[in-house]
C-alpha cells in the first residue's frame, strides 16, 4: 500500500468508475413530438467537460420556431392523447420511467459528473436514485389525486413550459417532469446551457418507455430559449428553477396574465452549531452541507454561526477536515469535491473571495492540489465575518462559507433571518427544546435538524421571500401542477 507523504495527504489509489458503457453522441438535436430533430436555424453549441475542458457534445440551440414546434407538440400531445388517458393508464408509464432510470443508473451518474463536475459519489447516491424516486412517489399519485385532495374537483392546467438549472440536472428535470404527468400536463422543458446532457438521455429513455409523442418535449439552448418559452401565447404554466435575477425577470414578463407560475430560486442558509452539539457530527454536517457538491447547491448552508463558548474548537476542527477532503476527478470514487461547473461561474466565485479578503476578512482554503486543466476552487472558510458583508449576504453558489459567532438564541435568530433569502436553515443541538423553538421562528421553507441537505420526494421544498414560490414535493408539489376548485 502507498505511503501517505504527511498527514494531510492520504494517497488513496485512483479508483476511477469505467465509462466504457457510455455513450455520448458528438451531436443532439431537439426532442420535439417524440423523436429528435434538428433546429431550424441549424445552430449548436458546446457542452464541455469541466475537469478537463474537453469538448463532449454539440447540442442543438433552439430558437423562437423550434420552442413553438415543441409547444404546439405538447398541445396536440395533450388534446388528443395524455388528457384523454385514464390516469392507471398514465401512472404505467411514469412507473416505467423510475424503473428504467434505476436500470440504467450507472450511465446516468457518469453523464451527469462527465457534463456538470460534480462527484461520482453524489451523481450515484443521491441524483439518480432521488430521480427515480421522484418518478415512483408520483406514479402512485396519478391515478390517486381525488384522494390526495378529497371533496375537491381537480384537473390538469394543460402544456407545461419548465426551465431549470445546472447544479442537479437530472434530478430538477425528474422534480418537474414527474408531478406535471402524474396530473396529466404535457411538458416542454428546457435544460441549462452547461448541463444538457442528462436530459437528452432521458428523452432516449422516454422513447424506450414508449411514452406517446410530445408528451415531453426537451429543448436546448440559453437564456434566449428560456426566455421565447415563458413568452409563447400557448403555455399554462411556468416552473422556473434558478437564480433570483433570472426569476424576477420572468415574473414580470409573465404579469398580468393568466399563465400560473412557481419559482424556485437562490438562497443563503444559515447552518447554526450550539454548544451542545455532537461537535464532529456537526462538522460533518457543515462539511456536507457547503463543500460537497463544489457549494452547487441552492439550499447550501453557506452561512455558519457557531455559539461562541465552542467556535476556537469548532475552527480548529473544521479546518482540519477541510485539509483531508480529496478534489479532482469526479469519477473517481474517493473524489469529495469535483470541478466548478463552468469558467464562468469560476470567475464569480474568485471575484467574491476577493471581495471577501479585501473586506478585511480572514481567509482559509485548504491545502489541497489543483489539477491543472478544469475549473476548481479548493473548499474557503471565511472567519469571523460581518453580517453585512458581501460575502454573508450574496449567494455565491461555490465552496465558500462565511462564518460568525453568537452568544444568545434570539441573537442567532435575528442573524439567521437577516438575508433576503429564506430557502433553508440548519440546527446542531442536544435539546429537542431549541429544534422546535427555532423551526417555528426561522424564515426558510425547510429547516434541518442535526443533517443538512436531506430529500424526499412526499417533503415539500421550496422558498420564502427572494427564494422564492410554490412547492415541489409531496401534496404541496401536486397542487402546482392541478386546478383545484371546491
Ligand atoms: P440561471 O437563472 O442563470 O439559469 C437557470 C435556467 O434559466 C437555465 O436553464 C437558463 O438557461 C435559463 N435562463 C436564463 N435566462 C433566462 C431568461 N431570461 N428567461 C428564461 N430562462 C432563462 O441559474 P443557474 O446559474 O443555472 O442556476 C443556479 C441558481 O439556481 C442558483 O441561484 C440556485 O440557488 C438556483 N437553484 C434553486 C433551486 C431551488 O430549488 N430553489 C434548485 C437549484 C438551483
Amino acid at each position: 500500500m502507498a505511503k501517505a507523504k504527511k498527514d494531510n495527504d492520504w494517497n488513496l489509489a485512483p479508483a476511477p468508475e469505467s465509462t466504457g458503457h457510455v455513450k455520448i453522441d458528438k451531436k443532439y438535436d431537439l426532442f420535439i413530438g417524440g423523436k429528435f430533430v434538428p433546429p431550424t436555424a441549424k445552430k449548436y453549441f458546446e457542452t464541455v467537460n469541466p475537469a478537463t475542458e474537453k469538448i463532449l457534445s454539440q447540442v442543438a440551440e433552439a430558437g423562437q420556431k423550434d420552442v413553438d414546434k415543441a409547444v404546439k407538440a405538447a398541445r396536440k400531445a395533450y388534446d388528443t392523447v395524455w388528457s384523454k388517458m385514464p390516469p392507471v393508464e398514465r401512472s404505467k408509464y411514469i412507473f416505467r420511467i423510475a424503473r428504467l432510470i434505476q436500470e440504467r443508473a450507472r450511465e446516468f451518474a457518469i453523464i451527469e459528473s462527465i457534463d456538470g463536475g460534480k462527484p461520482i459519489r453524489e451523481s450515484r447516491d443521491v441524483d439518480v436514485p432521488l430521480a427515480a424516486a421522484h418518478f415512483f412517489y408520483h406514479a402512485g399519485w396519478a391515478d390517486k389525486l381525488n384522494y390526495a385532495f378529497p371533496n375537491a374537483e381537480v384537473s390538469s392546467l394543460g402544456v407545461v413550459g419548465q426551465i431549470i438549472p445546472w447544479n442537479f440536472p437530472l434530478l430538477m428535470a425528474a422534480w418537474k417532469i414527474a408531478p406535471a404527468l402524474a396530473c396529466g400536463n404535457t411538458v416542454v422543458l428546457k435544460p441549462a446551457e452547461t448541463t444538457p446532457l442528462t436530459a437528452l438521455k432521458l428523452a432516449e429513455l422516454f422513447m424506450d418507455a414508449g411514452l406517446p409523442d410530445g408528451v415531453v418535449n426537451i429543448i436546448t439552448g440559453a437564456g434566449s430559449t428560456g426566455q421565447a418559452l415563458v413568452e409563447h401565447s400557448d403555455i399554462d404554466k411556468i416552473a422556473f428553477t434558478g437564480s433570483t435575477q433570472v426569476g424576477k425577470m420572468i415574473k414580470r414578463s409573465l404579469a398580468g396574465k393568466s399563465t400560473r407560475l412557481t419559482l424556485e430560486l437562490g438562497g443563503k442558509a444559515a447552518n447554526i452549531i450550539f454548544e451542545d452539539s455532537a461537535i464532529d457530527q456537526a462538522v460533518e454536517g457543515v462539511v456536507n452541507g457547503i463543500y460537497f457538491n463544489q457549494g452547487h447547491v441552492c439550499c447550501a448552508g453557506s452561512r455558519l454561526f457557531v455559539e461562541e463558548s465552542i467556535s476556537s474548537e469548532f475552527i480548529r476542527k473544521l479546518k482540519h477536515r477541510m485539509d483531508h477532503l480529496i478534489l479532482g476527478d469526479p469519477l473517481d470514487k474517493n473524489t469529495d469535491i469535483g470541478a466548478i461547473n463552468s469558467e464562468g461561474q469560476l470567475n464569480t466565485i474568485q471575484s467574491y473571495l476577493e471581495a471577501g479578503e479585501k473586506d478585511g476578512f480572514e481567509m482559509y482554503q485548504s491545502n489541497v492540489a489543483v489539477p491543472k486543466k478544469g475549473f476548481w476552487c479548493r473548499p474557503t472558510l471565511f472567519t469571523h465575518v460581518s453580517q453585512s458583508s458581501v460575502i454573508s449576504k450574496e449567494e455565491i453558489f461555490g465552496p465558500v462559507l462565511a462564518m460568525q459567532t453568537f452568544r444568545t438564541i434570539d441573537e442567532v435568530i435575528d442573524k439567521a433571518n437577516n438575508t433576503p433569502y429564506g430557502l433553508s436553515a440548519g440546527v446542531w443541538t442536544d435539546k429537542g427544546s431549541k429544534i422546535f423553538n427555532l423551526t417555528t421562528k426561522l424564515k426558510a421553507g425547510v429547516v434541518w435538524a442535526n443533517t443538512f441537505n436531506k430529500f424526499d420526494p412526499t417533503s415539500p421544498f421550496g422558498g420564502y421571500k427572494e427564494s422564492g414560490f410554490g412547492r415541489e414535493g409531496g401534496l404541496h408539489g401536486l397542487s402546482a401542477y392541478l386546478k383545484i376548485t371546491g
